[in-house]
């Protein structure tokens, strides 16, 4: 992460596959939207329609996929994108999909990176059916109030047939706000489904139980780094096998170059 901010993103070939799943998964599910924003009010209008829209399905078709989730945890804002939510006897559940090149089972530690992905995915959803993450805080953090979308962006949204009064960023966000605090219940078992990337082919669905203090305890260590009361740290040694998919290896990250011949 840190890397990404010096030098910028790289985008590696097992980033650019997983995309590409993740797109043709969604549209499986959802219905398409082509907006092309022009500035940054007409980005966080299209995130935030465009997920309205997907919670719309939800509710209708018991399944939806790529839901943008905003929230605040300890005292950090956070953004995320849910993969996929669903309805099953009443209750909604979070899954998130992980893209793999090959089809052996996540190791310890990648699962577990990715069961405190979906369990803070969970916190945030909840914490706004629960009001404890209000679109008053929403609107105040992102400056939605004073957000006015292009007049391009704008023509978009007319020939969509919408409503001049929804064409405001903080119309949409309210709706997307009232959509959330629709979910009645939201279930404890949370879902990992790992795909092959190449294939599609499902390699193994983990479920388990949302854990507040497991996850409070990852967020506390990782929270240091961007309090600035630790520095970031490369990989350990038993998870060097990440730096093959990493696009900083040997140029930008020399920490495990040069036991890669070994
Ligand atoms: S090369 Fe390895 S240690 Fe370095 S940034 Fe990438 S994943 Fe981390």
């Amino acid at each position: 992460m840190e890397l990404q901010y010096i030098h910028g993103t790289k985008i590696t070939a097992e980033i650019k596959k997983g995309a590409q799943m993740h797109e043709e998964l969604e549209e499986e599910t959802n219905v398409p939207i082509v907006l092309m924003p022009k500035s940054y009010a007409d980005v966080m209008y299209k995130i935030l329609y465009t997920s309205a829209e997907a919670l719309e399905t939800l509710f209708k078709n018991k399944k939806s996929r790529e839901i943008q989730i905003y929230g605040f945890l300890n005292g950090f804002p956070l953004v995320g994108k849910m993969d996929q939510l669903e309805i099953k006897d009443g209750e909604v559940f979070v899954w998130e999909d992980k893209t793999k090149a090959n089809d052996n089972l996540p190791n310890e530690p990648q699962l577990n990176t990715h069961k405190i992905q979906v369990m803070i995915y969970r916190k945030m959803l909840d914490d706004i059916r629960k009001k404890a993450y209000t679109l008053d805080q929403f609107r105040k953090k992102y400056g939605i109030l004073t957000l006015r979308v292009t007049e391009q962006f704008s023509r978009q949204l007319d020939a969509l047939n919408m409503d001049k009064g929804m064409q405001t960023v903080d119309s949409v966000a309210q709706r997307y706000f009232d959509l959330l605090s629709r979910i009645e219940n939201l279930s404890e078992i949370l879902h990992i489904r790992y795909i092959n990337q190449f294939t599609g082919k499902e390699i193994k669905i983990y479920r388990f139980t949302y854990d507040e203090k497991e996850m409070q305890g990852a967020l506390d260590f990782v929270l240091k780094y961007w309090r600035g009361e630790r520095e970031s740290l490369p990989v350990p040694e038993t998870e060097k096998w990440k730096c093959n998919y990493c696009g900083f290896f040997g140029k930008e990250c020399t920490v495990w170059w040069p036991q890669k011949s070994l």
